[in-house]
Order: structure tokens, then C-alpha cells, then sequence
């Protein structure tokens, strides 16, 4: 089994889902008492919050790369960036290692097209949403069409993941005005939903809609299984 980097704590909210996904990924696969080999480094969030902020994506992306590097010296064989966001740097950090990256937008655009989608909204921090390094991947990668909410529900949507769910605070208003959202973009020609941002499958799931969720963290946490199990024979397991 490879041993799988995690890059973790944008925000830890979101990281220990990340934890336990890949290790039921990997119970799941080869049963009894196996769990996923994991080398992570997690960051402090309010430093990387606040070069968002500053607009620093140089420093924040020299911070990635740089913890990125200890990930692989710990013995990772792949690297996932556990926030959609901070991909925005992940050339940065591809560039410090050896390792592949496992890009989040190629794990999402891949399901995305594997069921069908053409044309797909995408809720995620305003940089994610605004921003081209994300839904520009899945538009020339995957020949999807990305929809984005108008601009109020924008900042919301960005609001509400650093006000509260990066913080841990599950609220029920901000659950509807999600849905409502969401509501609005398959009004406007969504055919699913995009959960871009490792933090909104705290707040909002499948079970609260019938329109098509893509939730990111598990696409990326299953990737990540995929890949460490890759080229496993069960008797080596
Ligand atoms: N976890 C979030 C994401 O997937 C937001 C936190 C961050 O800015 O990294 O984008």
C-alpha cells in the first residue's frame, strides 16, 4: 500500500473528515483491522487565512510548498491539498516534490464526467468561485460548463465558510440559504451541484436534495484510496 500525504488544517474541520474517509476507504477495500498509511502536516489556518486575504498567494503558496516538502520526507508516495482553495498555489507546491500531486478539480472534473454532467454549479470560497485556476481546470480539462451564484450569494456563500463552517458552527440558516442557492443555479441551468469546498458537506448533504451533490472531500479522500491501493495485489495488503 502507498503511503498517502495529506496537507491538512484549511481548516481541520474539513482535514479529519478527510482522516476518517480514507481510512473506511481502505477497511472498505481490504477489510479487518487495515487502515490507510498517512503522513500529514497540518497547518495553522489563521496564518494561511490571512495571507488570503493580504492577497499574498506567493507567501502562502511558499508556506504549502514548504510543508509539502516535509510530507514527502515523512515517506508520502502522492500529496492531496485537503482544500480546494489552496489550489490556487498547487503548481507552487508540485514544483517543491517529487510526488504527484492528486489535484482536486481533475478528481471532480473525472466524476463529474463519468456521470454525464455538462453543465454544473460550483459553491466554494469567493476565490474558488471568482477565480480561474478552478472552474478554468474543469472548463478546459473536462469541457464542463461552470455556473457560479450571482454576486450576493457569492458573499454568502464565501461568509458563511469562514465565519462558521471553518470554525466548526453548523447553522440551520445557513443550511437554507445553501439550498436556496443551490435552488437558484439548477434554475439556471445546473444539472449538480459542486460542494467546492472541503468544508460545505458539514452543512449541507445528498439527503437534502434531489439535485446531483459532487461533495469534494469524498472525491478526493476515494482518489486517494484509488491511489494508494493502486497496483496492490490483496495478498500483500
Ligand atoms: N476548505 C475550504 C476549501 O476547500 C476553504 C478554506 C481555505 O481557504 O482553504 O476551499
Amino acid at each position: 500500500m502507498k503511503t498517502i500525504g495529506l496537507l491538512g488544517g484549511m481548516s481541520w474541520e474539513s482535514t479529519q473528515g478527510y482522516y476518517a474517509l480514507i481510512n473506511q476507504g481502505v477497511k472498505a477495500k481490504l477489510g479487518g483491522l487495515h487502515s490507510a498509511k498517512i503522513a500529514m502536516m497540518s497547518v495553522d489556518f489563521a496564518e494561511i487565512e490571512e495571507l488570503q486575504r493580504q492577497d499574498d498567494w506567493q507567501r502562502a503558496g511558499e508556506l504549502l510548498a514548504s510543508a509539502a516538502t516535509s510530507v514527502e520526507a515523512a515517506g508520502a508516495d502522492g500529496l492531496l491539498i485537503c482544500t480546494n482553495t489552496m489550489h490556487k498555489v498547487a503548481d507552487m507546491v508540485q514544483a517543491a516534490i517529487n510526488i504527484p500531486l492528486l489535484h482536486i478539480a481533475d478528481a471532480t472534473g473525472e466524476a463529474l464526467v463519468q456521470a454525464n454532467i455538462k453543465t454544473v454549479g460550483l459553491l466554494g470560497t469567493a476565490f474558488t468561485m471568482e477565480q480561474n485556476f478552478y472552474k478554468g481546470r474543469l472548463a478546459q480539462n473536462f469541457g464542463l460548463n461552470v455556473i457560479t451564484p450571482g454576486d450576493e450569494d457569492r458573499a454568502e456563500v464565501h461568509r458563511i465558510i469562514y465565519e462558521e463552517l471553518c470554525l466548526g458552527s453548523i447553522e440551520g440558516a445557513s443550511k437554507k440559504t445553501y439550498l436556496e442557492v443551490m435552488h437558484r443555479m439548477v434554475a439556471g441551468g445546473a444539472e449538480a451541484i459542486i460542494l467546492g469546498c472541503t468544508e460545505i458537506a458539514l452543512l449541507v448533504q445528498q439527503t437534502d436534495t434531489d439535485t446531483p451533490l459532487f461533495d469534494t472531500t469524498a472525491i478526493h479522500a476515494r482518489k486517494a484510496v484509488q491511489f494508494a491501493l493502486s497496483g496492490q495485489c490483496e495478498q500483500d495488503a
